[in-house]
């Protein structure tokens, strides 16, 4: 499978060594018959051999580790990482039926996500080189789940990065729109294809269980989307309101409320930063808010207007709980760290005129794994907070 090689220099090098698995285009001296989404033999500028790499010719990102030193990738290699990724899952007690299963660089298989929705399986292609192994990818995934359908939703805007085009493939059975999974004893409607992510934020699943356990009185969960945490809060809330700007979001918050027989919950469709404004200007009050903004920081370049975009919705929530109210608060922008966070929390807090206790410092459900070394793979924070007064 390995075919060609390619050079790197010392700063490429030494970064394998310290455990990341990316060497940017910058580093390289020379690729020698190394194909678009090729998988390569990777040495540095001596002829020492650092790994064997998925290799890019367009992303920034050139290469993407598989393994360090002379390790053989055949089919074989590929399918034991699989199941390594199942067997961490076991060991961790992860839901089987409903998780992540593959989790790109935190399962060490750069550029594929697979998640399991029971019998359904929907995976990702996001490099030249996953794309290559597409058909190897798809015949692990039905050998090892059996799904009646693995859907392909190979149209995240990432792959432009790599000159890849946008589309979805089905490969067995014909999907429904939207299948019900049991998340933890509540029946939640999943949009296969034209929902967001891959039909869900399973990665937001542990900090669901985690809100619930501080909940209670008048909650409010901003960017809701299906209102997967406004379902959990429930029942150990008196009301939910459940807010996101996308009409067909607000539809699935209904229907889920419903299908689980919820009549505390109300779906509404505003722009967060609006709504907050208009509750505050009403004298509203809270026990519990619950902020889970789509990524802000899409860049570095962005870095500046999404901590003010953070600041603002977590100020205006800090003053609309009453004392003692819990604010469960994320960020899923890899380019902002805890500590920027936590900063911005800070301030957020000082102008709010607050002091602010911090109950838990969270991270991503464990069916996303992160790797010490590699610190884009820790991308979701999660915060829950308690107003002291
Ligand atoms: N909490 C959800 C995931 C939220 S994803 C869960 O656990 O499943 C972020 C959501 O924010 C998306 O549904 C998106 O439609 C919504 N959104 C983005 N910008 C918004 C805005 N300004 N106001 C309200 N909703 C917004």
């Amino acid at each position: 499978m390995v075919n060609g090689e390619v050079i790197i220099r010392k700063r490429g090098a030494d970064r394998i060594r310290h455990g990341h698995l990316w060497v940017y285009r910058s580093d390289i001296v020379e690729a020698k018959d190394a194909e678009p989404g090729g998988i390569v033999k990777v040495c540095d500028q001596r002829g020492a051999t650092i790994g064997k790499a998925f290799y890019s010719s367009q992303s920034q990102i050139a290469l993407r580790f598989l393994a360090r030193g002379d390790a053989k990738i055949d089919e074989e290699f590929f399918r034991k990482r699989f199941e390594a990724a199942d067997q961490l899952r076991e060991r961790l007690g992860v839901d089987p039926r409903l998780s992540r299963r593959i989790h790109s660089e935190g399962d060490l298989l750069p550029g594929i996500i697979v998640d399991r929705y029971g019998d359904r399986i929907v995976a990702q292609s996001l490099i030249q080189s996953t794309d290559r192994l597409q058909p190897l990818i798809t015949r692990i995934i039905s050998d090892r789940y059996h799904p009646q359908s693995i859907l392909f939703r190979n149209d995240s805007r990432v792959r432009e990065l790599e000159g890849l085009e946008l589309k979805q493939e089905v490969v067995g059975d014909p999907l429904p729109e939207t299948i019900i999974v049991d998340e933890d004893g509540l029946q939640v409607a999943i949009p296969l294809a034209a929902g967001q992510k891959t039909g869900a934020y399973l990665d937001q699943r542990d900090n669901r269980r985690a809100a619930k356990r501080y909940a209670r009185g008048a909650a409010l969960d901003a960017f809701s989307y299906g209102g997967a945490f406004a379902l959990h809060l429930s029942s150990v809330c008196d009301s939910v309101e459940a807010v996101d700007i996308s009409a067909p979001a607000v539809e699935l918050v209904r229907a889920n409320a419903e299908r689980n027989n919820l009549k505390n919950i109300t779906a509404i469709e505003a722009n967060v930063f609006d709504f907050l404004r208009q509750r505050h200007s009403e004298n509203a009050r809270y026990d519990t808010i619950v902020l889970d903004p789509p990524a802000f920081a899409k860049n570095k370049d962005s870095l500046e207007g999404a901590m003010r975009g953070y600041k603002e919705i977590n100020n205006r929530a800090m003053r609309l709980l009453r004392p003692h109210g819990i604010l469960v608060t994320c960020s899923c922008s890899h380019h902002v760290n805890e500590g920027i966070f936590a900063e911005m929390l800070a301030d957020a807090a000082n102008d709010a005129g607050c002091w602010v206790r911090v109950i838990e410092r969270r991270v991503q459900s464990a069916d996303h794994p992160i790797l010490l070394t590699v610190p884009e793979t820790l991308y979701l924070k999660c915060f829950i907070l308690e107003i002291v007064y």
